[in-house]
């Protein structure tokens, strides 16, 4: 199969051009290094294996000519590109909400034009403000107001998903849309505010780890490999088509314990500080106290057992923070 991945230098897209490269796939990918980086991927440019399997464009997924031919070449369209981590969203939030609306239906568009089977990847950012668990697809959503600019992601999401169903409903086009719940692994970078690698990273310098508001909040880590293995099976699962899946593991953790875990497993000296939210993000910011998944409908859809525990990822996470640091 040749599969298009936008984003594909992004985290979860580098994971997901291996596993497809793995697979036998032709892959081709296209990102913007806005959050990607060359690094994620050089691994698979290097090896010989995929020397004619691989292909990599560093380009705006709004650039139309580009988009057109690699879209027209592949039979399945892995949209990842976006605008993520919450920092990045609060210091871009133009840049953010035009390539999150402008570029999804750039590719809605172009997919409609071959009939090509487009999976588009949200977020449980559309959730909102809930404290219920487990959120269902069919949940209602709550946002604060838009002043609160962190909404802005969720909602550029949910308008990618309306437009993604209203492709299918209006042109009968194949798409799928999986809500992805806190997705982590080797290759995730904090710069942009994801937790577990500023953990790692905090902890392995011995500096304190920045736990903000009062650390209650909590989360699932779900492992990218348990997620890219999903996002695969659920372009091969018919039923998938037209549906909102949730995507994530079930297994909840407040940020207190997380940064407890990481100080033990890491055997740092670090101490956890807590950073009230204005002094981390200005006064303008809400986060979201819990966010755990309903998995069900996904997993009467394909075989979806992520299995790889938070005691696994971290290691995984660590041991990959170490070489990075070049601390081994
Ligand atoms: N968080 C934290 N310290 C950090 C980074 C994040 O306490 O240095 C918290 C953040 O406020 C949130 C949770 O960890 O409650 C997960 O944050 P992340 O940015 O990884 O994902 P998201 O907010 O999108 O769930």
């Amino acid at each position: 199969m040749k599969v298009l991945i936008t984003g594909g230098a992004g985290f979860i897209g580098s994971h997901l051009a291996e596993a497809c490269l793995a697979n036998g796939d032709e892959v081709y990918i296209i990102d913007d290094l806005s959050t990607g980086t060359l690094d994620n991927i050089r691994h698979l440019q290097e090896d010989s294996r995929f020397a004619n399997k691989f292909f990599v464009h560093f380009d705006t997924i709004l650039h139309h000519d580009l988009m057109l031919e690699l879209i027209g070449i592949c039979d399945v369209v892995f949209h990842l590109a976006a605008a993520v981590g919450v920092l990045y969203i609060l210091e871009n939030p133009l840049e953010s909400i035009k390539i999150n609306i402008q570029g999804t239906e750039k590719v809605l568009e172009l997919c409609n034009k071959f009939k090509k089977k487009a999976l588009i990847a949200s977020t449980s950012e559309v959730y909102g403000k809930h404290t219920h668990a487990p959120l269902v697809e069919t949940d209602n959503i709550i946002y604060g107001p838009s002043s609160k600019f962190r909404w802005s992601y969720a909602a550029s999401k949910l308008m990618d998903e309306f437009t993604a169903l209203a492709y299918y409903r209006t042109h009968g086009l194949d798409v799928i849309i999986t809500r992805l719940f806190n997705t982590v692994g080797p290759r995730q970078t904090g710069t942009y505010g994801m937790v577990i690698p500023r953990f790692v990273a905090q902890a392995l310098n011995n500096q304190p780890l920045t736990v903000y508001g009062d650390g209650t909040q909590t989360r699932t880590f779900t492992y990218v490999k348990d997620v890219v293995q999903a996002l695969m099976a659920l372009v091969k699962a018919q039923d998938a088509v037209g549906q909102v899946l949730n995507v994530g593991g079930t297994e909840e953790i407040t940020i207190f314990d997380l940064a407890q875990k990481i100080i033990t497993a890491t055997g740092s000296k670090s101490v956890i500080e807590f950073i009230p939210y204005d002094k981390a993000f200005g006064k303008d910011f809400e986060d979201m106290q819990r966010r755990v998944p309903g998995i069900e409908k996904i997993k009467k859809l394909i075989d979806f057992n992520p299995k790889t525990d938070i005691d696994e990822i971290l290691k995984q996470v660590i041991d990959f923070t170490k070489q990075e640091l070049q601390l081994v």
